[in-house]
């Protein structure tokens, strides 16, 4: 059935209603999907065995009359977060043959309305990197392009639903990770506001950062599944309710913060396509703004200084006596260097190193200290930025998908951050829609909207005008 290739959220949910279509057919597709790609673009780490016993127990609660909006709907599921009883390894060796002892919040959400999750995907190790280049079972190749990268650390969960994989996919954005690979494959991508998708479940990166978010083809599908998996959650104290009020204004005035667009390392052809889409924008009505954000510049090293703090103390835990892999050794310090020697990669390594230097005593307050304070700032410009307009725009991304293997070294991959890590520093809700192409490689490129704190809403009704859904 090659027009299931088409699919949405939505249009899926409609065909199963109307018993067009069964929910064990439509697991079949992706299932069949995964089959014939995935040896090839290495999305799945896993696919589960119980999806077609899953999608009969969806398809009699359908006939029961009883489905929610993801009932029957196959999903995929970054390897960092819980299912119990599932392995969960973060792609990482450490954590190789983990099972976890229980079921992360947001998945549970979506279980409880049986939603099927077809498998779990690649990413870069502990989500530490934007390219997937730094898994350790191998890079997750572009769908579009398979010499070139799906982007990271959600590049898996993207890849999947580009490559036809999967409905929509969760992943999890500390510093862009899922508005980053969305942005390469061509996908929506959505960073909840900070603490409105609980962090129950998911393996933390930077906890004051983290946040589980939708990867889907269409805002529609995005929203769907984010106001299933928002919500206050009594095992995450940060977690917030937001309001889901319906929207009283209708002409929203977006901000551009033109002057990010000057320095140095942005490609032509991004810095063309934000032009372009002020254009549609205007065309839709909207007023654009030029703004100034004038700390945000600095975003970039405050987030790659209290990241790596938060990394190293987070990581902590992976001694080789509580989880995952155990290396023997002499004594329990040699147990302890051995195990995180051998199961870290090289990256993970390097950020713990980095952490653990930041946070010892002489060196806190010149780093750490210094990047709250800029954090600081940064929070209060976008305050400041928000009493004017309602949303901002930028690109997603400086430049589209690389050729795998073409960024050499950390900082060539760090600088792919520039546009998303201040929506993290500041916990405002951030989304990836697809729109234009680079005229060099033809990859997809991305713009970014962001706006204020639990206001979701503005960029779903933006981002569906924009991408013509309604
Ligand atoms: N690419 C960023 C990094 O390497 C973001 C990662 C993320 O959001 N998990 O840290």
């Amino acid at each position: 059935m090659s027009e299931l290739s088409n699919l949405t959220i939505q249009k899926a949910r409609t065909l199963l209603d109307s018993k067009e279509l069964g929910a064990v057919e439509l697991a079949k597709f992706y299932l069949e999907n995964i089959n014939d790609k995935n040896k090839e673009l290495n999305v799945f780490l896993e696919v589960y065995d119980d999806v077609l016993k899953n999608a009969e127990e969806a398809q009699k609660v359908i006939d029961a009359g009883g489905a929610g909006e993801l009932t029957g709907i196959p999903l995929a599921i970054k390897d960092n977060i819980l299912i119990r009883g599932k392995k969960a390894s973060s792609a990482s060796k450490i954590l190789e043959n983990y099972r976890a002892i229980y079921t992360a919040t947001a998945a549970q959400k979506l279980l409880d309305q049986n939603a099927i999750f077809l498998g779990r995907t690649n990413m870069d190790e502990f989500a530490m990197g934007g390219s997937t280049e730094n898994s350790a079972f191998g890079v997750t190749k572009n769908p579009l392009d398979p010499t070139r990268v799906s982007g990271g650390s959600s590049g898996g969960s993207a890849a999947s639903v580009a490559g036809n994989m999967a409905l929509g996919a969760l992943g999890s954005d500390t510093g862009g990770s899922v508005r980053e690979p969305a942005s390469f494959c061509g996908m929506v991508g959505l960073k909840p506001t900070y603490g409105s998708v609980s962090r129950y479940g998911l393996m933390a990166m930077g906890s004051s950062l983290d946040v589980i978010g939708p990867i889907t083809k269409t805002v529609s599908d995005a929203e769907i599944i984010f106001n299933t998996i928002k919500g206050k959650d009594k095992m995450d104290s940060t977690s917030i309710d937001i309001e889901n009020s319906k929207l009283k204004i209708e002409n929203f005035k977006i901000g551009v913060p033109y002057h990010i667009l000057d320095g140095d390392g942005i490609d032509a052809d991004t810095k063309k396509n934000i032009e372009e889409s002020v254009k549609k924008l205007k065309n839709l009505g909207y007023e654009i703004q030029d703004i100034s954000l004038p700390n945000i510049d600095k975003a970039l090293a405050v987030y790659y200084i209290v990241m790596p703090a938060e990394v190293s103390s987070n990581l902590a835990r992976f001694d080789g006596i509580k989880y995952g892999l155990s290396v023997e050794g002499e004594n329990l310090l040699e147990v302890y260097k051995k195990s995180r020697g051998e199961g870290f990669g090289s990256e993970a390594r390097r950020r713990i190193i980095l952490g653990t230097y930041i946070l010892s005593a002489g060196y806190y307050d010149s780093y750490y200290g210094k990047a709250m304070q800029a954090r600081k700032k940064i929070s209060e410009e976008f305050k400041d930025a928000f009493g004017k307009v309602d949303a901002i725009l930028t690109p997603t991304t400086p430049f589209p998908a690389w050729k795998i293997g073409e960024k050499k070294t950390p900082l060539e991959n760090y600088l792919a951050d520039v546009f998303t890590v201040a929506a993290n520093i500041v916990g405002c809700p951030a989304i990836s829609l697809p729109f234009g192409l680079s005229r060099t490689n033809n990859m997809p490129l991305g713009v970014q909207l962001m706006s204020s704190h639990s206001n979701e809403n503005i960029l779903f009704e933006i981002g569906k005008k924009f991408l013509n859904e309604n």
